[in-house]
């Protein structure tokens, strides 16, 4: 890993199985929970959870983040508080505790007044037999009664812990922010001697400093797992146009008849096509998106666990808590908005372990839709920006034709990664691993520049509107009437790049507008068409 981005895992310092407590937590392990052998950092976490320190657990999802602070809880005297973001996850953790006869209860949505006095009741005992009780953090922010009751609880020395899970809800730069997680910074202000868990799949490093900064952790331990995920197999295909539902289709019946899969779209209009188009093709799919409520949702997702539908067209709102083990593929009909959210999204397939693929398909002009959409959503120009930029992070992966694609996410992540792995593990290689072609290496500064001059030129001293497919066509020198009528078969620029084809001028285009040495401007016409036009960017002159 690189970068201040710790692992206590890695040291020695929480491996030994001769601390006091070490025969008791293995034999819960063994008859409680039923297992034999840790996941990678479980028994460094749960030995540093053991002994007091405040944690920072990071794993990928299906990880075995929950164990790290469910075995704890059983060896330590009075009740651990588990903060966790939605009620569907909340449920499935405490039916599990309670089917392995643990004694765990919630408080969240759904539970009737009497239930809710049983646990009051429960915790007001001498010595409480609850180990964990989990509620959402509107509990925290909002019930008086609950707060009060915590503050009993902890003058008597009876909490345990706090255990903060998808800890990244606390962070405006992740994907899933909750106002209410944010109040949780509180925590550490009234209950300093209680420790604090906090776990989370989150990959990016600033969303884990933000993390820390919202929860005042300022000196926890940290267990970083790696966020490979090896049976994954990556590949990117180009996308003719607007629309790859027939290709989509055509992979679904040929290569995953039977298969599990989810194909992510841009908006819930086209999840809806697509899915309508697949039920006339004979595959049994649904769309699921945010314009459905809450227990159409829930519906969806429940006949799709149940096998009873094969696909799942979704937005990105198909997200968390979603945790099917069996799922084959994963399609991109559109471009991510960002690395984070391919990782997240693609990462869906293959829980079980076994491969799966994870497909995207490919198309420059997506940026374009995508930038649309999230125009219409968020006005401020900083959150655009961002938007803009973690857009830009993605196309220059989808762009990237030499590089392992696991590497290059691993590496967004501040994860160090051999690409040898990837080449090696023949299976599920990534299709830049795959690739057999050859690439030439050349330094294409001098066409940058040449580039840039042409545009500035082109734009401001014939105020004239330059769309990329006309910079393409001039750089390429193409015969057209319409470059031929503004004068443009003329320029130094037209034919500069004849031998180059047109897939990379492209790329070069593209990089360049990343590296903002040129800026495309959108504009919305009255009859919601959009068009782009090139100017040079606020990095032009450092280029030059
Ligand atoms: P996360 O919260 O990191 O996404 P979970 O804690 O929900 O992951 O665990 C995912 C699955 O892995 C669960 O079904 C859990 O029972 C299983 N699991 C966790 N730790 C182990 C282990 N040491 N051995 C076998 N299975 C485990
Ligand atoms: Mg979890
Ligand atoms: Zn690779």
């Amino acid at each position: 890993f690189t970068g201040n981005y710790k692992n206590d895992g890695a040291s020695n310092e929480f491996t030994s199985l001769t601390y006091p407590h070490s025969r008791e937590m293995l034999k819960v392990f063994r008859q409680k929970f039923g297992l034999y052998s840790f996941r990678p950092n479980q028994l460094q976490a749960i030995n540093a959870a053991i002994l007091g320190f405040d944690c920072f657990v990071l794993m990928p999802t299906g990880g075995g983040k929950s164990l790290c602070y469910q075995l704890p809880s059983l060896l330590l005297q009075g009740v651990t508080i588990v903060i966790s973001p939605l009620k569907s996850l909340i449920l499935d953790q405490v039916q599990k505790l309670t089917s392995l006869d643990i004694p765990a209860a919630h408080m969240s949505g759904g539970i009737t007044d009497s239930q809710e006095c049983a646990i009051y009741k429960e915790l007001s005992t001498m010595n409480p037999n609850l180990k964990l009780l989990y509620v959402t953090p509107e509990k925290i922010s909002a019930s008086q009664k609950f707060c009060s009751f915590l503050k009993t609880l902890y003058e008597r020395e009876l909490l345990a812990r706090f255990v903060i899970d998808e800890a990244h809800c606390v962070s405006q730069w992740g994907h899933d922010f909750r106002p209410d997680y944010k109040r949780l910074n509180m925590l550490r202000d009234k209950y300093p001697k209680v420790p604090i868990i906090a776990l989370t799949a989150t990959a990016t490093p600033r969303v884990r400093t933000d993390i820390l900064h919202q929860l005042k952790l300022t000196t926890p331990k940290w267990f970083m797992s790696s966020f490979n995920r090896p049976n994954l197999r990556y590949s990117l295909i180009a996308k003719k146009g607007k629309n790859c539902s027939d290709e989509v289709i055509a992979l679904i019946k040929t290569k995953y008849k039977k298969e599990s899969g989810i194909v992510y779209c841009l908006s819930r209009k086209e999840c809806d096509t697509f899915a309508a188009q697949m039920k006339e093709n004979g595959i049994k799919a649904l769309s699921y998106h945010a314009g459905h409520a809450d227990n159409k949702r829930s519906e969806i997702q429940g006949r799709w666990i149940s096998e009873e539908i094969q696909v799942v067209c979704a937005t990105i709102a198909f997200g968390m808590g979603i945790d099917k083990p069996n799922v084959r593929f994963v399609i991109h009909a559109v471009l991510p908005k960002s690395i984070e959210g391919y990782y997240q999204e693609s990462g869906r397939a293959g829980r079980d372990g076994a491969n799966a693929d994870c497909i995207l398909f490919y198309n420059y002009a997506d940026v374009y839709r995508i930038r649309k959409m999230v125009e219409q959503d968020n006005p401020n120009p900083n959150v655009l920006r961002t938007h803009m930029d973690n857009l830009f992070k993605m196309v220059s992966f989808c762009e990237n034709k030499t590089d392992c694609r696991r590497q290059l996410q691993l590496n967004y992540f501040g994860e160090i990664y051999d690409r040898q792995q990837c080449v090696a593990n023949k299976a599920t290689s990534c299709d830049n691993c795959r690739c057999k072609d050859d690439f030439n290496m050349f330094d294409a500064t001098e066409d940058a520049k040449q580039i840039t001059k042409a545009v500035r030129d082109i734009v401001q001293s014939r105020s004239c509107n330059l769309t990329m497919v006309m910079l393409t066509d001039i750089f390429k020198g193409c015969d057209l009437k319409k470059l031929r009528e503004a004068g443009l078969t003329k320029h130094p620029l037209y034919g500069r790049g004849r031998s180059w084809n047109r897939g990379d001028i492209e790329r070069l285009l593209h990089y360049m507008v990343l590296k903002e040495y040129l800026q495309e401007n959108m504009h919305i016409t009255v009859n919601d068409f959009v068009c782009v036009y090139v100017k040079i960017g606020q990095n032009a002159a450092e280029l030059m």
